[in-house]
């Protein structure tokens, strides 16, 4: 076992986990409990608890340290822009996937989800619009933002003392250049130590995913749920790898296996955010990306490049409609597409973020909340698996676009 790589080992977990939530799931159907149950599922907890302690200090380290060594305003506005560039694309491409086959399979036409049963509606919280979302980004207190976890604010902050440091004279920057630049390396030793609890973490997530789920929502909306996946498969299987070749000349077969570890972790956390460390782990060390690129692209892209998100927004909100019997205008579609995508930036790397982000693009075709509410709540209780894949999509995504900009800059990736 110790010598069977990470990726199998996660792989495994994955397989005893299902295994052993079947178990649970049938013995107490669906409010699993006792002593071993216990157990099993802290395991997850923990292994998420350690990813999310080294989150904070990992990327704010990591950016300021990238950022400092990208250099002048030049080669940082270069390497921006392919990156902001790359980050629309797409998840452009992503969202008309979701819309041609929402289009095309109809999932919601004739789906009666009982729309009179009540639903405690103080689960969904209704976010800020687009526009709060992008003041927001700027941290009143960087302290603060870094005690709470904003990751945005942090992101912002960061970017900026690393620029400050470039413009400073090096007598002054050396001494915090050299002191980041071994924070970072710690954290990122620290993360190596915490990816290699990741089999028995997975082992623990899927676990608890699988014992709580019941089957039998899926089935009335598994038309719907077949359909994003779908779209999903198409964006992860055929789009990214495509892109990815396009652009590198590199196998895309190389890059899946280098991303194994990531890939898992992405699936059974449903978190972008937690995954972070290991996905920076992954790009850097088997990849083989400058952290001068994976601090730049990765972090940001964590919370504002989500493919699979985009993807699912616009999905979402077309079967919506088509529960409710609403016919959409083209007009109305084209708002769709674009707050879509909004709202993938505005969505935070945490699980199920992007079912409440779908309440801006309800609002933007100007479906009300009492309407929607109860089909979002049904939404939310299939929406586990769906947001598993689709944290999958978004972090594959980033580490494509970490690939093509490092190559673009002419680093030669995988050379390991
Ligand atoms: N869970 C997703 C992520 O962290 C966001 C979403 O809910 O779509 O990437």
């Amino acid at each position: 076992m110790q010598k069977l790589k990470l990726h199998w080992q996660i792989l495994i977990a994955m397989v005893l986990g299902i295994g052993v939530g079947v178990i649970f799931q049938n013995i107490f159907n669906g409010n699993p409990e006792g002593t071993i149950y216990t157990l099993i599922t802290s395991l997850g907890v923990i292994f998420v608890r350690l990813l999310k302690m080294v989150i904070v200090p990992l990327i704010f380290t990591s950016i300021v340290t990238g950022v400092s060594g990208i250099g002048g305003g030049k080669s940082l506005g270069r390497i921006g822009t392919k990156t902001i560039l790359y980050y629309l694309t797409t998840s452009l491409f992503a969202i008309i996937i979701g819309l041609t086959l929402t289009n095309m399979i109809q999932p919601g036409t004739g789906v009666n989800l009982g729309l009179q049963e009540s639903f405690d509606h103080s689960k969904l919280q209704t976010p800020g619009s687009p526009a709060d979302i992008l003041i927001r980004m700027i941290p009143l207190n960087p302290f603060n933002a870094a005690a709470s976890g904003d990751m945005l604010g942090i992101i912002f902050f960061a970017i900026f003392l690393g620029v400050g440091l470039t413009r400073i004279d090096s007598k002054h920057s050396e001494v915090l250049r050299n002191f980041f630049n071994s924070a970072f390396e710690v954290m990122m030793n620290i993360t190596q130590l915490v990816i290699k609890l990741a089999p028995l973490g997975v082992l623990g997530l899927i676990t608890k995913a699988v014992a709580t789920s019941g089957f039998g929502l899926f089935a009335a909306v598994g038309k719907y749920m077949l359909t994003i996946a779908g779209g999903l498969s198409i964006h992860f299987l055929i789009v990214l790898p495509l892109l990815f070749y396009l652009f590198t000349g590199i196998s895309p077969r190389k890059h899946y296996s280098a991303m194994a570890s990531a890939l898992a972790t992405a699936f059974s956390t449903s978190s972008s955010n937690a995954t972070l460390p290991v996905t920076m782990r992954c790009v850097e060390k088997n990849a083989g990306v400058s952290n001068k690129v994976t601090s730049f692209v990765l972090p940001m892209g964590a919370t504002i490049n989500m493919d699979g998100t985009a993807l699912y927004e616009c999905a979402g909100v077309l079967f919506i409609s088509q529960v409710l019997g609403f016919d959409l205008t083209f007009s109305n579609q084209l708002t769709i597409v674009i707050t879509a995508l909004l709202a993938s930036i505005g969505a935070a790397g945490i699980p199920s973020a992007g079912l409440v982000m779908i309440f801006i693009v309800t609002q933007a075709v100007g479906f009300q909340d009492a309407d929607v509410a109860v089909i979002i709540g049904t939404m939310l209780a299939v929406d586990r698996p769906l947001d598993m894949m689709r944290t999958m999509v978004n972090i594959f995504s980033d580490s494509v676009g970490a690939s093509i900009i490092a190559h673009s800059e002419g680093e030669s990736l995988y050379k390991v």
